[in-house]
């Protein structure tokens, strides 16, 4: 996926979007400093890079996004609904907190496992496959392969049909494979390439959609040099593109390679929305928004871009085109030779396993509890407060039920006046969501209730 925003720091004045929890920057803060502190270039007041926590919770804002839009589609009710265990009715929706990292997750709601249009589900699956193809890299390093970092694009422009084109991507990817003139040359230049992993991946720009793919290919050899595989790759790429009917590949940008040093450091961003698409996006006048790029300026009502409507539209499109499409293919007999302990997951047992093993049970919520979450949009905020401790998220959600029924507004009037505001005012009267990082600014109140008099 990458989902590379096509972004360069002059352009970062907004997050740039979907960063999943990384383990070397997940380590929890209940006080939001990364959002206040250390995320911020002083000089430019840019936002440079985001807590975990403030990642988590525009995926979950997007994802109610994806939601209305795809209203009815299995993605719809993902993380909505209570999952149904077989003969035994419906799952109870739990609060955990893993013990490795410290994260907290829901446990018993349905998951629909589609990457390319659940941002909830995209980041859990984009965890593990980016894990293993870094462990991928890592081992072909181990065996002594070389690795060559292949970016493969066709010319676009802003009348192309989605799905046409993605067909034709396909059946070009099929010829590619079966290119006797490609097999040749690789005799002749002595290559023996042990195999590949392909992602696929769109952007939309200026010219359109602009589908492309991302190769790391895997060589024999660690000395084959990226001008060899570059001559092999970029024939066949315009031989296999013009026998599927799409447009000639541009002689240079059509198909470029780059060193094992990039194929690296694009297997540990995969998935994380950045600039990997930098390469030749940095050159384009405009930079391509991701699928989650139109979400945002439909959450946002509008972008520099792109407004909302046409987003929206345009998101839909792209849903239905990519529906049931891989994103990442390994070439046959792979996995064996790089990962050979690794279990293979599907999307889907991705999502469905519980996010850490050894996770605690913080919190089994009732149906009254769920519904108030979602409609006060507080499901990533829960999660932070459950990350904060039980007391906490317990005071949160009495607030979050409290304050739907219409009562916490009230409540905190009255305690205001009596002096012992539990809570700022302006968090209970928030529009949106629970302002957790509000709450957390002000010394959390105290867990311990008031004894039920009589
Ligand atoms: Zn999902």
């Amino acid at each position: 996926m990458g989902y590379g925003i096509a972004s360069d720091n002059r352009g970062a004045q907004r997050p740039l979007g979907i960063v999943t929890e990384n383990s070397a920057t997940s380590t929890f803060n209940p006080y939001f400093d990364a959002v206040s502190g250390d995320g911020i270039d002083r000089s430019t007041g840019e936002i440079l890079a985001r807590s975990p926590q403030a990642a988590r919770a525009e995926r979950w804002a997007l994802k109610s996004v994806v939601n209305k839009l795809l209203s009815g589609d299995r993605v719809s009710k993902c993380m909505v609904l209570r999952a149904p265990i077989p003969n035994q009715g419906l799952a109870p929706i739990e609060v955990h907190k893993g013990h490795t990292h410290g994260k907290a997750f829901y446990h018993g709601l349905m998951s629909c496992g589609l990457p390319w249009v659940c941002p909830v589900c995209a980041a859990k699956i984009a965890e593990r496959r980016r894990g293993e193809l870094e462990s991928a890299v890592e081992s072909a390093k181990g065996n002594g392969f070389g690795v060559h970092f292949v970016t493969l694009t066709i010319p676009h422009g802003i009348g192309d049909d989605l799905h046409d084109t993605l067909a034709r991507l396909s059946d070009a990817l099929k010829r590619m494979s079966s290119d006797n003139t490609f097999r040749r040359h690789k005799a002749q230049c002595e290559v023996e390439i042990v195999g590949y992993i392909r992602a696929q991946e769109v952007t939309y720009g200026d010219n359109g959609w602009h589908p492309h793919y991302h190769l790391l290919v895997f060589t024999k050899e660690a000395t084959c040099g990226s001008s060899v595989i570059q001559y092999l790759y970029s024939g066949a790429w315009r031989r296999a593109c013009l026998k599927a009917g799409l447009p000639e590949p541009h002689p240079v940008y059509g198909c470029t390679v780059q060193d094992g040093a990039h194929a690296a450091r694009y297997a540990s961003k995969w998935g994380i929305e950045d600039e990997m698409t930098k390469g030749h996006t940095k050159k384009a006048k405009r930079h391509g928004l991701t699928p989650w790029g139109l979400l945002r300026a439909v959450l946002d009502g509008g972008s520099p871009e792109i407004a909302a409507e046409p987003a929206a539209a345009l998101f839909r499109l792209y849903a239905h085109a990519f529906k049931g499409r891989r994103q990442l293919h390994w070439s046959v007999g792979l996995r064996a030779i790089l990962l050979p302990e690794a279990v293979e997951l599907s999307d889907q047992q991705i999502v469905e396993r519980p996010e850490d093993e050894r996770a605690v049970l913080l919190a089994e919520l009732t149906t009254e509890q769920w519904r108030s979450i979602r409609r006060a949009r507080a499901e990533a905020s829960v999660l932070d407060a459950a990350e904060a401790g039980k007391p906490v998220l317990e005071v949160v959600l009495s607030h979050i039920v409290r304050r739907q029924s219409g009562d916490a507004v009230r409540d905190a009037r009255d305690e205001r006046t009596h002096g012992g505001a539990a809570l700022p005012l302006d968090v209970l009267d928030a529009p949106l969501d629970v302002r957790l990082a509000d709450i957390f600014r002000h010394p959390p109140p105290d867990p311990v209730r008031k004894p039920r008099s009589g």
